[in-house]
Parts: C-alpha cells; sequence; structure tokens
C-alpha cells in the first residue's frame, strides 16, 4: 500500500481514515484472502463498503464479520483509528507510555486507555516458542512494593518487613548477542529456580550466574560459572551484566513511566518491556517503528481480554 505511516504523526494521520485502517489491518490479518474468524473458510463474500463487513458462506451464527471480531479490538467502542495510534505508541515507545498520556493524546478518559494498553500489553504476551542457547546469563530481581508510592493505609498493610517481602519476584534469562525470557516466580527456592533455568535454557549451553545458592547442583547440566557479586562483578565472559542491563530498563519504564504497578498487573508490564528489549535495534537487527507496529498488529489475532479477565478482582485502580 502506498503513503503508510513511518512514524507516529504520519501513523495518526493514515489511521484517521477508517477505510485505511481496515485496509492496513486486513491485508495483515488475511494477507492471502479473507478468512472468516468463527469457521476459518475462506468462501466469504466480497467487502461491503457501506457495513464494512464481509458475510461468510457457511451455514452458522455470526455469519457477518469485521476486520475487529477474533482480535483484542473485538467488542470495544473504541475506534480503529485510536486503537491503531494506541498500538503504535505502546509498540515504539522506549521507555512505555502511561494511560495518561494516551488519554491525552487520543481524546479518551484514562480508564479506557488504561484499558487498551492492557490489552494490547496481552497482545504482546510471548510464550516462548524455544529455549535460549550459547551463552546464556541467568538472574532475578525484585520489583515493586516501594512505600513512597502508597497511599498511607496500603503502606500499613503491606510493609511489615524488609528485603524480599511484598515485592514481586522476576527471574530472567539473556542470551548474549541474542533475546531475553522472564518469568514471575514465587520465591527463589533451589527448585523454582532449577525448573525456571530448564525451562529456558537449552541443556549444554554456557550459563552464567551469581553465587545465589539456588543456582548450585547446576553443572550437571550446563556449563556454569558463577560470579561473586561480593568479590567482584565481571570476570572476563564470567558476568550478568546484560540481565542487569535489561533490569535497569524494566526498572525505569515501571517505576518512571508507570508510577505504581499493582503486583497483580505486573506480569503484563513485563511482557510489554520483554517485547521491546526482543525487538530492539541491536548490531545485528534493525526494526523500524512500522516494523514494530506491524509485529504487534501480527500478535492481536486470537486473542481476546475481557474486562473481568483484566481486571481479576474488585477494587482495582486504574493507576498507570
Ligand atoms: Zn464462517
Amino acid at each position: 500500500m502506498k503513503n503508510e505511516p513511518k512514524s507516529l504523526q504520519e501513523a495518526i494521520l493514515y489511521f484517521s481514515n477508517i477505510d485505511n485502517c481496515i485496509e492496513y489491518l486486513a491485508a495483515r490479518r488475511w494477507p492471502t484472502g479473507v478468512i472468516c474468524p468463527i469457521c476459518g473458510s475462506d468462501r466469504v463474500s466480497s467487502f461491503n463498503a457501506k457495513r464494512r463487513t464481509w458475510k461468510c458462506s457457511k451455514h452458522h451464527s455470526r455469519r457477518e464479520f469485521s476486520v475487529k471480531i477474533g482480535t483484542i479490538f473485538e467488542d470495544s467502542p473504541i475506534g480503529l483509528d485510536k486503537w491503531l495510534a494506541a498500538v503504535w505508541m505502546l509498540a515504539n515507545c522506549k521507555n512505555g507510555i502511561s494511560s495518561y498520556e494516551v488519554a491525552r493524546d487520543l481524546n479518551v478518559t484514562q480508564k479506557t486507555a488504561w484499558f487498551m494498553l492492557h490489552r494490547i500489553r496481552l497482545a504482546l504476551h510471548e510464550n516462548y516458542p524455544g529455549k535460549l542457547g550459547g551463552e546464556v546469563e541467568v538472574d532475578e530481581t525484585f520489583i515493586g512494593g516501594k512505600a513512597r508510592n502508597m497511599h498511607l493505609d496500603e503502606r500499613e498493610r503491606r510493609i511489615t518487613g524488609t528485603g524480599g517481602k511484598d515485592k514481586t519476584i522476576v527471574f530472567g534469562a539473556l542470551e548474549r548477542g541474542g533475546k531475553v525470557q522472564a518469568a514471575i516466580i514465587n520465591n527463589r527456592k533451589k527448585n523454582v529456580i532449577h525448573a525456571q533455568v530448564k525451562n529456558h535454557v537449552e541443556a549444554g549451553s554456557a550459563l552464567y550466574s551469581d553465587a545465589f545458592h539456588s543456582y548450585s547442583g547446576l553443572a550437571r547440566y550446563y556449563a556454569h560459572t558463577v560470579i561473586d557479586h561480593a568479590e567482584k562483578y565481571v570476570d572476563g565472559k564470567v558476568h550478568t551484566n546484560g540481565l542487569e542491563n535489561f533490569w535497569s530498563l524494566l526498572k525505569r519504564g515501571i517505576s518512571g513511566t508507570y508510577v505504581s504497578v499493582e503486583p497483580f498487573h505486573l506480569f503484563r508490564y513485563l511482557d510489554e518491556q520483554v517485547f521491546r528489549y526482543n525487538n530492539r535495534n541491536t548490531k545485528k537487527f534493525t526494526f523500524t517503528d512500522s516494523d514494530r507496529f506491524n509485529f504487534t498488529l501480527s500478535k492481536i489475532t486470537g486473542k481476546r481480554l475481557t474486562f473481568a479477565v483484566l481486571t481479576g478482582k474488585v477494587g482495582t485502580t486504574y493507576t498507570c
């Protein structure tokens, strides 16, 4: 298609036309022709320009469908013009984007923007189809629970000890020169850490970790070397600096842009940061803003997120 957007400004202009939105989305969702999202049949009527829908020729309910059906945009009263602009922003803003900013830029309420961003984050979730290999750093970090960001009553309820209590623990593995994989874990016991390492790292890889005792015993499966942070941080190839860099990006995004993140929602911010890190520009690969946008769009089909699932509990506050 000609005149496809390359910057946020161009994207907002281009997608302000609903027909551009539909054409752009349909071409990426169905590159070889429109398919019924209900039954998968390709025997579909030509586009009804007046209703902006297609119709499946098979007999079933909901035969008529729009490009939104079966995507994270389904059931949303928000127009695709705003949705696609929001996707562009989230896919490309290096430190993340807050719902307050999106609300201002797209002229929606902050609560609406919050919900939109969480739907998009869900689309960014990676299931990590393959394990990491080669030289892999593993580490874990604590996130959240900062007292200064809490209301007084919440602070009294939650700040009951020191150290890791009330914080969320994130495990991470980073293939040097490659991708990062991360997961939220309940504790740092040996069986949990070992399970995570085995889940994310190919057996036989070179494994680098700090001297934390839960990593001991992995030398049976990996070429495992340890850097004792009490002594030094780098010993030739033995360090976890790549992962430290990822942690600082993650923490900067969460505490800078998002001020306070409820632990329940943290995994979605983690997904967002993993996506951004794994699609960053490196010596080997360069991605343009439209590459990241298109990649995000490729992940929106087959995923729905209802309000109930998203909030998961009563009393959620729509911060960030
Ligand atoms: Zn059908």
